[in-house]
């Protein structure tokens, strides 16, 4: 899209309150607006589905109010004057699944998370689905790792000893006159974009397999490689491996700021000292905006969501044994991941999450409409869930940004180590009892 457009649409909706400028190849959205509504809904404007042009959002709320990122109490130098070859900053999955990685190779590698423990963010408060990657397009970049990485599943987390179950996923439909439009959608995701294991399943089949599900399901799309792993098990996991192998983990260790020299980074302050890496790898989840500007690279913004499950007793595990949902043609415009019903490797059940647009990062309180949204929703998939069998809420911001592709960068050069295995374990910690 044009700025020029851009800016009418703009203009239409906010009167000239917002306007969008082109700087450092990205879209900034400058102005002012009362609502963190409004500011979403004005970004989103400018962001087109797959383009690679992103939006960065400079627009000040009324009703943002300042949330600092939560920092840890400890102070003291245990890190200082530290040299690695590469700074990982976040312990979530997708930092300590790039420090295992890296740790192929002889390199000094130091990760730090400001939280007390790995897996205190997204990583350990997500639902732990495997997803096919059906409801993505070929040609992104998401589509291109999700695919990839489901495929990874059953081999890592055998070299890591946590579980992981193929349950395989339904997606219920309870309008018949819509099967012929549904299978032509199969078979386009088959022959384009290489998901080859999906299928159109009759409600008989569904009910055979899943006997709980609403009885006015016609037909369900059927999807055999969608998993559940225990996502905190294996953050951890990943995390004790790495650091097996050679890598360092710093927890408490928060990056507060960084010196910029000729546009590189040359040093990076923590409540810990000053450490000088050669590399920094930015895995900071929610807050990976904020470390891309302290690097002087603001190339996106983040529009958290939060996302409300319940933990269902696992009395209920027994109800169903895969992941489902409903899919209702509504002509709802919310952005939302949809939700549904999890059965766990820990055999409680999940039932949601919802998506709610929050500027808060880490507020991670439970609210009573959020619960009784996800129920609602989830009990025309399965009508024996029982908010009785509730356990315990979670909920966590994930993080969205305003259009624009994900790009993950590739280390290479050093020789490849080969991975120490991950000792076997007894048992691991489980969920609810
Ligand atoms: C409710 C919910 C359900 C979801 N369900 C699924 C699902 O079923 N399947 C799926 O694939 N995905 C799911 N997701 C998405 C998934 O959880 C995230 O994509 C993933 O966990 C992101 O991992 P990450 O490592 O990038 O971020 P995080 O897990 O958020 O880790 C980032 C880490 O960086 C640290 N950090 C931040 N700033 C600093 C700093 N300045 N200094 C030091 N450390 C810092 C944080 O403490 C944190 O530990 C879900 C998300 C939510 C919220």
């Amino acid at each position: 899209m044009s700025l020029v457009r851009i800016n009418k649409k703009l203009y239409a909706r906010y009167g000239g309150a917002v306007r969008a400028i082109l700087r450092d190849g990205c879209i900034v959205l400058q102005g002012h607006l009362p609502t963190w509504k409004d500011v979403v809904d004005a970004c989103q404007t400018a962001a087109t589905k797959y383009s690679t042009t992103h939006v960065v959002n400079d627009i000040v709320c009324d009703e943002v109010k300042d949330t600092p990122m939560r920092l840890p109490s400890l102070h003291d130098d245990a890190l200082d004057g530290r040299k690695p070859d590469v700074l990982i900053i976040g312990g979530g999955i997708s930092g300590v699944s790039i420090a295992r990685e890296l740790s192929r190779w002889k390199l000094d590698i130091l990760l730090v998370d400001k939280e007390p423990d790995l897996a205190l963010q997204a990583s350990g408060r997500n639902d732990g689905e495997v997803h096919p990657g059906i409801d993505l397009s070929k040609g992104s970049l998401k589509h291109h790792y999700i695919r990839k990485g489901n495929a990874m599943y059953a081999q890592v987390c055998k070299e890591l000893d946590v579980p992981f179950r193929r349950v395989g996923q339904y997606v219920c439909f309870n309008k018949g006159y819509l099967k012929p439009l549904v299978a032509l959608y199969c078979l386009w995701r088959k022959q384009h974009d290489g998901i080859s294991d999906t299928k159109l399943i009759s409600g008989e089949e569904l009910h055979r397999a899943e006997p709980n599900f609403g009885e006015e399901f016609k037909f369900a799309i059927s999807n055999p490689s969608s998993g559940c792993v225990c996502p905190y098990g294996l953050t951890i996991a990943y995390a004790e491996n790495a650091v097996q192998n050679g890598a360092e983990v710093a927890l408490n260790t928060a990056v507060l700021s960084m010196q910029l020299e000729n546009g590189k980074i040359k040093s990076v302050e923590t409540n810990r000292g000053t450490i000088y890496p050669h590399l920094v790898i930015n895995a900071a989840g929610v807050f990976s905006e904020d470390i891309a500007k302290m690097a002087g690279d603001r190339f996106f913004s983040i529009h958290p969501r939060r996302g409300t499950n319940s933990i269902l007793d696992k009395k209920a595990g027994a109800f169903m044994h895969s992941i489902a949902s409903i899919k209702e043609i509504t002509r709802s415009k919310t952005h939302s991941k949809g939700g549904g019903i999890l059965h766990t490797v820990h055999d409680n059940l999940l039932v949601g999450p919802d998506a709610v647009e929050t500027y808060e990062k880490e507020n991670v309180a439970t609210r009573r409409e959020s619960i009784e949204h996800v129920f609602a929703k989830q009990k025309k998939t399965m009508p024996r869930l029982s908010e009785r069998d509730d356990h315990s809420p979670r909920r966590c911001a994930r993080h969205r940004r305003h259009g624009g592709r994900y790009a993950q960068k590739r280390n290479s050069g050093g020789k490849e180590r080969r991975l120490l295995p991950r000792p076997a374990r007894r048992s691991r910690t489980a969920g609810n009892e």
